[in-house]
Order: structure tokens, then C-alpha cells, then sequence
């Protein structure tokens, strides 16, 4: 599992040494470390993004190459760089309680991209609340951007005919080049926005 060890068991020791290692060691994976000093301006800045239904997709960083278990994917190797990965939020809440969800330390696991987080860290999100989903459509877009590649197939487009939802960047890819493409691919798509994780700095850099 990833992101969590338990120390072994050894009988011969103290009791109170067993009893001790029998409690489980929590590594906090990058991006909890790094939500702990970001988090109360980012989430109270999350209150912005609309409770409607919408599109989104996330902007990640991996700093270096890490593997990770990605459910029933298995293990899968992510080497550093940029990751954009594209969801919806038609249920309850909406795309601010989605996006909530993945700006706050999981409890647990249910999408492929909870288990990336272990490795790369949330940048910003791109979103729109266009009524239509629109997550595939993004999706090839995104894919056809220059210096996208698709590193793990199959990876949150289990059930439609993307060959994956994740895409791989380096450089940084650009919110306004996908914003430009969507609009000139169909006109007639609601309004696309970003929203930037980090301290004001920090979103500034990451705006664009
Ligand atoms: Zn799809």
C-alpha cells in the first residue's frame, strides 16, 4: 500500500517493544505535507469555484520519479513532470465539493487519481460549469496538445472509450493554449476558468 508501513513484528522482544512496533508508521504522502501549509487559504479560496455541476481537470507536479500502485492498474511508474488529469463533478456538490475533495488529505481511497497524489502534488485546477459533461471532450484535447503523452493507459477511463484521462507535460502545460482550444473546438462551451493552488505568489505563477 502505498504511502503507509507497518514495522515488523518480532515476538522475542519486550511486550511493550512489540506492542510499540505493532503500531503502524504513517508516511504522510508529498502532497499532505505540502497541503498542511497551504491548506487554509486554499481551501477558503475553493469556496469560490461554483457548487455547480461541472468539468475539471487538475493540474499536478511530480517532483521525481516515483513508483506507485494505482488500484487495480498495479503498480505504475510516474516520472517527473507536469500531469493534467480530467474528471466531473455531477454529483451532489458539485464541482466546489469535488474539487474540495481533492484539495484535503484523503481518508481514503476511490479514484486512480487518489492514488497519484502519493506522488504528485496539486497546482491548480481548470474548471467550467458548462451543464454538459464534458470530460471526454477534454480529454482529447488535452491529448492533443503539444508534449502530451498518455503514460498509463486506461488510467481513470475505465468505463468510456478514452485510452486515458491522465496525460503527461514537460514543460508545464498552458491553461490559456486549452482554454483557446476547447472554445475554437466548440463554440458554443461554457465559460473555462482556472484556480491556482498555493499562497498568492505561488497562484500567480501557477495561473498561467
Ligand atoms: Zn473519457
Amino acid at each position: 500500500m502505498v504511502g503507509y508501513s507497518e514495522a515488523p513484528y518480532d515476538s522475542q522482544r519486550h511486550p511493550l517493544d512489540n506492542k510499540l512496533k505493532r503500531l503502524p508508521r504513517f508516511r504522510f504522502p508529498l502532497c499532505q505535507r505540502a497541503g498542511r501549509g497551504i491548506l487554509k487559504s486554499t481551501l477558503s479560496d475553493a469556496q469560490a469555484i461554483p457548487p455547480a455541476s461541472g468539468t475539471y481537470a487538475l493540474l499536478l507536479f511530480c517532483p521525481r520519479s516515483r513508483e506507485v500502485h494505482v488500484g487495480r492498474l498495479g503498480p505504475q511508474t510516474i516520472s517527473r513532470g507536469w500531469y493534467v488529469y480530467v474528471g466531473s463533478a455531477f454529483g451532489p456538490g458539485g464541482l466546489r465539493a469535488r474539487c474540495l475533495r481533492h484539495l484535503r488529505p484523503l481518508r481514503r481511497r476511490r479514484w486512480h487519481i487518489d492514488y497519484l497524489r502519493s506522488a504528485a502534488a496539486l497546482q491548480g485546477i481548470w474548471f467550467s460549469g458548462d451543464p454538459v459533461p464534458r470530460e471526454h471532450l477534454w480529454a482529447e484535447i488535452i491529448d492533443g496538445m503539444e508534449g502530451a503523452t498518455a503514460p498509463i493507459r486506461r488510467f481513470g477511463s475505465g468505463d468510456c472509450r478514452c485510452p486515458s484521462h491522465l496525460f503527461r507535460f514537460w514543460p508545464r502545460p498552458s491553461f490559456s493554449a486549452f482554454r483557446q482550444q476547447a472554445l475554437h473546438r466548440l463554440p458554443a462551451h461554457g465559460p473555462i476558468s482556472a484556480f491556482s493552488v498555493g499562497t498568492p505568489r505561488q497562484a500567480r505563477r501557477n495561473a498561467l
